[in-house]
Formats: structure tokens, C-alpha cells, sequence
């Protein structure tokens, strides 16, 4: 009610202010006549956001994404529906484009939209055609550059459209529900897989990374089917390693730790994805029981420039986890320089193309070989 009338209060009496259900709102703005017109409203409607609200004595602040479509009276197709159906789009656009934004609706729009809405159709079907599949990366320890881990990382090949991020597929998946099924294939498919690879001499510590979405966290079956897929597949729950990230856990941070706590009672390890791009709040880490942070690449990117602020966070970063007791992993590891760095900062491992891009199944041992005779090269007594 106190949006409404803000919105009000910005707009004139014959225009329209409506709230559509949820937190969207609908405004009818008349005799606008151009682009500029247009914004200059938008950017006043937004100006109404910038003060707190005052609710049961406390001030809440709040933000606002607009999108903007025009009535075109040449196109007189336009019915209301389709109108807020592409402001509704462009909404969404401006939303993910970042907070308190304003997107103008245009075709390729809602291009993008049916191309959306044919690959959420193809991703049903995708995991039974056997579309699915999971590349490997090696987790390397930076002390004496020993493998011991994998993170696993979803490929889809689509039959026309050929490789799809997992950044498209991800979200997809999610909004769907589909997620719950994929999640639960990868879980299982990369146990499958750590067994195999521990089978080999010197592999026998070796451990996954499956990244978890928000979804899967709030899933009730989450910790029975990791605990099933562990026990069907004999393996030992430290060879399982989970991702997570921090908005997920900030999302209900009290079930979330429930869930992390039951998890870890199994024995599975815990990881902090993408640390330092989200809340980064001390006070909330320390409820939960993970077992390492992974410091996110765009850290590690700054690295290469002598004295960077980067450093100055990376050494911060390190100094909490491990007075919290966690170990450390750098994500995106490209240059040597920036291996030497993190050498000299205290992280305890790394993961990048520096050592190997993520790589299918078959090429696992492979590379397993090749970066353990790197290691063995650089050990001239032994050699
Ligand atoms: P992430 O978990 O942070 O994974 C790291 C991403 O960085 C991967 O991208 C990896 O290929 C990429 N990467 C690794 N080393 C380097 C490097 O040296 N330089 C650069 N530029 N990039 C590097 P990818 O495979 O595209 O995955 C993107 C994100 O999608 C992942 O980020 C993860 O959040 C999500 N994701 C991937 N697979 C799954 C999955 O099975 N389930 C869920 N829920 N999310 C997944
Ligand atoms: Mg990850
Ligand atoms: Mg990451």
C-alpha cells in the first residue's frame, strides 16, 4: 500500500497505478510521446524508492526494476495481455541486469523469450536422450601440486543448438523444477565416477565436487538421496564433496544450516562457492559447517598486478578461514604469476586452466597423468 501510493504520488491523477499480485505493479501512463518521456517517468517512479519505508517503527528500505513496453497505436494487434506480458519480460531484463534498473522492451526481446521457452522444453527430455553430461576439473593442492579433487560441471549438448552453458541450463532448470531430477543424476553420476578413479594407484583419496543450487538445498530429500547414492555406490562420504554459495544459504539461513549439519554428519565435505562475490558476512559463516571457501575468480583475475586491492582481499579472505578452520580454493587460475601469488597468500589449493580446463570422463586419467608427471618434472631427485 505504501508503494502504491508512492507510485501515485509520481504520476498523474488519469494515470494508472495497479498491483498485479506478489510485489509487481502495473502502471498505465497516458500521452506519452517519447523514449525520453517515457524514461524520464520510469526514473521518477524509481526516485520514490530512494527513502525507507517505515513499517512497525523500523525503517525498510526497498529497490525497484521497471520495464517499459509502448502502446504503438500503429499496431493496434497490441491487446492489454500482450502488453503486460513483454513489460513483464522486459522486467525481467532490467532485474537481471542488476537492481533499482529500468529495460525498454524490444523484439529481441521476446525472441529471446520463445528461445527460452524451446530450450525449457528440450531440457526435459535432455537427460533421458542422454544429453547430459559432466566435465571434470582438477582441484589442485598448491604446496606440491597433487590433484586431490574434481569438481564436476555440467555439459548439455543440445542436439541443434550444440553446447549449452551451464549458466543457461542452470537457471532453466531451476525455474522448472528440473533441477531436482539433474541434480539428483549428478550426484549420482559423479560418484560413479570418483569410484572408478580411486580404483587407480596413488587416486585412492581422490574426491568430487558437485555444485548444489538453491533449489536442491531446500529440497527435504536432499540428505537422504546424497546419503543413498553414497551407500549404493560403497563409497566413503569424504570421496563427496558439496558446493553451495552464499546466497543460497542466506535464503532461509536456518534451514539451510539444518540441512548443512545433517550433511556433514555423513560425512560429506562442504564448500563455499564464488566467495566474496555474495554477502561475505563473518558472522553468518560461522554457523555453518563448511569446510572450505573458494575464492571467486574475479579476485584472482587482479592478481597478476603487483600490490592489487585484490591481494589485499585474497590474504583477508585466507586469514578468516583459517581462523575459522577452513582451508582455502582459488577458482580460475590462469597464469603462473597468479599460482605464485596465491603461494605466497596462504591459499591451500587452486583450480583454473593454469593446470586443466574441465575435461569429459574418458580424458580424467589422462589428466590425472599428465599433472602428476608435471609435479614429479619439477622434483629433479626423483626424476
Ligand atoms: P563454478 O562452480 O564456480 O565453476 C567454475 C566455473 O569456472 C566453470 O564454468 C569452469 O569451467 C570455469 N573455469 C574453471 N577454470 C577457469 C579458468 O581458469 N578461467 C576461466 N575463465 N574459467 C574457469 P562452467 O562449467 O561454465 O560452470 C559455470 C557455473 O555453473 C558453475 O560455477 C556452477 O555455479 C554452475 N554449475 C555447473 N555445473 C553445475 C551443476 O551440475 N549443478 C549446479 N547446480 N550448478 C552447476
Ligand atoms: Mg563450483
Ligand atoms: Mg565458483
Amino acid at each position: 500500500m505504501a508503494i502504491s501510493k508512492r507510485l501515485q504520488a509520481r504520476l498523474r491523477p488519469e494515470d494508472v497505478v495497479a498491483r498485479i499480485g506478489g510485489d509487481e505493479f502495473v502502471t498505465v501512463v497516458k500521452q506519452v510521446t517519447s523514449l525520453a518521456d517515457a524514461m524520464s517517468t520510469a526514473e521518477r517512479l524509481l526516485l520514490g524508492f530512494e527513502s525507507p519505508f517505515r513499517l512497525r517503527g523500523s525503517d525498510v528500505y526497498s529497490s525497484a526494476s521497471i520495464g517499459l513496453v509502448f502502446a504503438d497505436p500503429a499496431n493496434p494487434s497490441l491487446d492489454p495481455e500482450s502488453l503486460i506480458r513483454d513489460a513483464d519480460t522486459a522486467m525481467y531484463q532490467a532485474k537481471a541486469a542488476g537492481r533499482d534498473g529500468i529495460a525498454v522492451f524490444d523484439m529481441s526481446m521476446r525472441d529471446r523469450v520463445a528461445e527460452r521457452l524451446v530450450l525449457e522444453q528440450d531440457l526435459r527430455t535432455a537427460l533421458d536422450a542422454g544429453e547430459l553430461h559432466l566435465h571434470f576439473q582438477p582441484i589442485v593442492r598448491l604446496s606440491d601440486e597433487t590433484v586431490e579433487g574434481l569438481e564436476a560441471l555440467l555439459r548439455w549438448v543440445h542436439p541443434t543448438r550444440g553446447l549449452i552453458s551451464p549458466a543457461t541450463v542452470i537457471p532453466i532448470a531451476e525455474e522448472t523444477g528440473l533441477i531436482i531430477e539433474i541434480g539428483a543424476w549428478v550426484i549420482e553420476e559423479a560418484a560413479r565416477e570418483v569410484r572408478r578413479w580411486r580404483r587407480m594407484p596413488g587416486a585412492e583419496h581422490l574426491y568430487v565436487a558437485v555444485n548444489l543450487s538453491a533449489r536442491q538445498l531446500r529440497d527435504p530429500r536432499l540428505v537422504e538421496r546424497v546419503a543413498t547414492t553414497l551407500a549404493d555406490q560403497h563409497l566413503e562420504p569424504a570421496a563427496l564433496c558439496l558446493e553451495l554459495t552464499e546466497s543460497m544459504l542466506m535464503e532461509d539461513p536456518v534451514g539451510a544450516s539444518q540441512t548443512l549439519h545433517q550433511l556433514r554428519d555423513l560425512g560429506v565435505r562442504l564448500s563455499l562457492d564464488d566467495f566474496g562475490t555474495g554477502y561475505s558476512s563473518l558472522s553468518y559463516l560461522k554457523r555453518f559447517p563448511v569446510d572450505e571457501v573458494k575464492i571467486d575468480r574475479s579476485f584472482v583475475d587482479g592478481l597478476d598486478a603487483p600490490d592489487s586491492s585484490e591481494a589485499s582481499l585474497v590474504a583477508a579472505i585466507v586469514a578468516m578461514a583459517r581462523a575459522l578452520g577452513m582451508k582455502t580454493v582459488a577458482e580460475g587460475v590462469e597464469l603462473p604469476i597468479q599460482a605464485q601469488r596465491l603461494r605466497e597468500l596462504g591459499a591451500d589449493q587452486v583450480q583454473g586452466y593454469l593446470y586443466a580446463r574441465p575435461v569429459g570422463p574418458e580424458s580424467v586419467p589422462g589428466t590425472l597423468a599428465r599433472l602428476g608427471a608435471k609435479r614429479y618434472a619439477a622434483l629433479p631427485d626423483i626424476a
